[in-house]
């Protein structure tokens, strides 16, 4: 007898073969999928423990976020909302963040990321052994990073570079730490990489040493070309672009995931492919700052390619807009045509499972796969009707929608309510720490108030 029996739904297989199928059926035993088909078929082979009747929804893999910030939630309200928020806001505030705020504030973004359909992250902040516990208890499955930063916080807010290698050195223990402790943990859900944060927050030698540290297979996870700031300081200190410095120091590579890209040059996207690096491209927050990124081109070029949703807002559904709606700008400047809805869905679930390296895991519904999906209610006005649920999906989707999440085989929303924790309890919490921090840094730094709350 298998544990649940998936039924009558509209299948999106999301494999190779890009199989939708229509009354189709999806078998769950223990933490993975034994069998995908047409209901009747499924039906007649197996007896299930627990039915979930899925007529009128969809049923997807789970997204899969290959770029995360999620304790950062607290700087909503600031980022996106103050101009050059990352250096001006973002970085100083950091000084204020304790190592339990990481707990509590990632049990609030994991129960985003849940309910709004994201089974798999690739997350990066400060303070990692603490939100691998919030990781843990909220049954998400999660690539986790600690980043690695050797330049002052505070000092960069007025643009000054102070490389303080005490502080990266700090940061590279917290890093050995974190895997010695949790990679493999919670029955193989949370595995962890490296993240050294970006090639203007660290020198060579931080590169170095998370090099020697690293394994062929693990992910080393850097911000890459992500403002003109950084693209300005790496010239000035080696008189070349990112990607051409992460070559030399022998960090580009199989391995390598670079957030953003955004000012990548026809060199550095060449060099990209040529050394099978991969993209996490977060759309959202540059599209609100009037910046897109040439996804048609990766795209076109064969660079491997995953969304993220990068800082604040979490859930993928925005972020598949924001990926197409940038698309379709480009496209209307003269770049390669723009990726099809079936393709952005692709791009959120077993594409961003390859740029993570664990296809063989998840990102698509297939026999032998982790049980990670969700079903999608689709009788709601803002969907039905339509002549085609993939562009609905895509276009109008929503969190609303989502009704059911599952993880591992084990259900952590159901009829759309999160179910592993108490979201309002840990909602409260959050909004506590998320007032302490601000408080904190506004009573030493009040200018920044001013810049803050306008
Ligand atoms: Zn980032």
């Amino acid at each position: 007898m298998v544990d649940y029996l998936i039924k009558g739904g509209l299948i999106y297989t999301m494999d190779r073969g890009r199989h939708v199928i229509e009354d189709g059926a999806v078998m769950v035993e223990n933490d993975h999928i034994v069998a995908v088909g047409k209901s009747t078929e499924i039906e007649r082979s197996y007896e299930a423990e627990t039915v979930i009747e899925a007529a009128g929804k969809a049923v997807l893999p789970g997204f899969v976020n290959v770029h995360t910030h999620l304790p950062s939630i607290f700087v909503r309200g600031v980022y996106g909302v103050v101009r050059e928020g990352l250096y001006q806001v973002l970085f100083p505030v950091k000084e204020y963040l304790k190592p339990e705020h990481c707990y509590v504030l990632g049990l609030a973004s994991c129960a985003e990321a849940l309910t709004s359909g994201s089974t798999t992250i690739q997350e990066t902040y400060n303070y990692m052994d603490m939100f691998a516990r919030a990781a843990e208890e909220s049954g998400i499955r999660a690539d986790l990073g600690e980043q690695i930063a050797e330049a002052d916080y505070q000092a960069i807010k007025d643009g000054v570079y102070e490389y303080r290698s005490e502080q990266a050195e700090e940061m590279i223990k917290r890093a050995k730490s974190l895997k010695d402790k949790w990679d493999g943990a919670a029955d193989g859900r949370l595995t962890v990489s490296w993240a050294p944060l970006a090639p203007d927050m660290c020198t060579p030698w931080v590169y170095e040493e998370v090099m020697k540290l690293h394994k062929p297979g693990e992910k080393v996870s850097t911000h890459v070309e992500q403002s003109r700031r950084e693209v300005d300081q790496v010239r000035k200190l080696y008189g070349k672009t990112s990607v051409e410095h992460l070559k030399d120091m022998g960090v580009l590579g199989p391995d390598l995931i670079g957030a953003h890209c955004i000012f990548n040059s026809d060199k550095d996207l060449r060099l990209m492919k040529e050394a099978d690096a991969s993209v996490l491209h977060c759309p959202r927050p540059y599209l609100l700052g009037g910046a897109t990124a040439p996804l048609a081109r990766w795209i076109g070029m064969g660079i491997k390619v995953g969304l993220g949703t990068d800082n604040v807002n979490h859930t993928m559904w925005e972020t598949m807009r924001a990926a197409l709606y940038g698309a379709r700008h480009r496209e209307t400047l003269g770049e390669l045509g723009s990726p099809s809805y079936y393709e952005v869905l692709e791009l959120a679930t077993i594409k961003g499972a390859e740029v993570m390296g664990v296809s063989d895991k998840v990102g698509s519904l297939e026999p032998g796969k982790k049980a990670d999906l969700q079903l999608i209610d689709l009788k709601c006005p803002h969907i039905m009707p339509t002549a085609d649920v993939t562009s609905s999906l895509v276009l109008y989707g929503g969190t609303v929608n989502v009704d059911t999440v599952m993880v591992n085989g084990r259900i952590v929303k159901q009829n759309g309510e999160i179910t592993i924790m108490d979201v309002g309890k840990v909602l409260d919490e959050a909004q506590e720490i998320t007032d302490e921090i601000w408080s904190g840094l506004f009573s030493d730094r009040p200018e920044l108030r001013k810049l803050v709350k306008g």
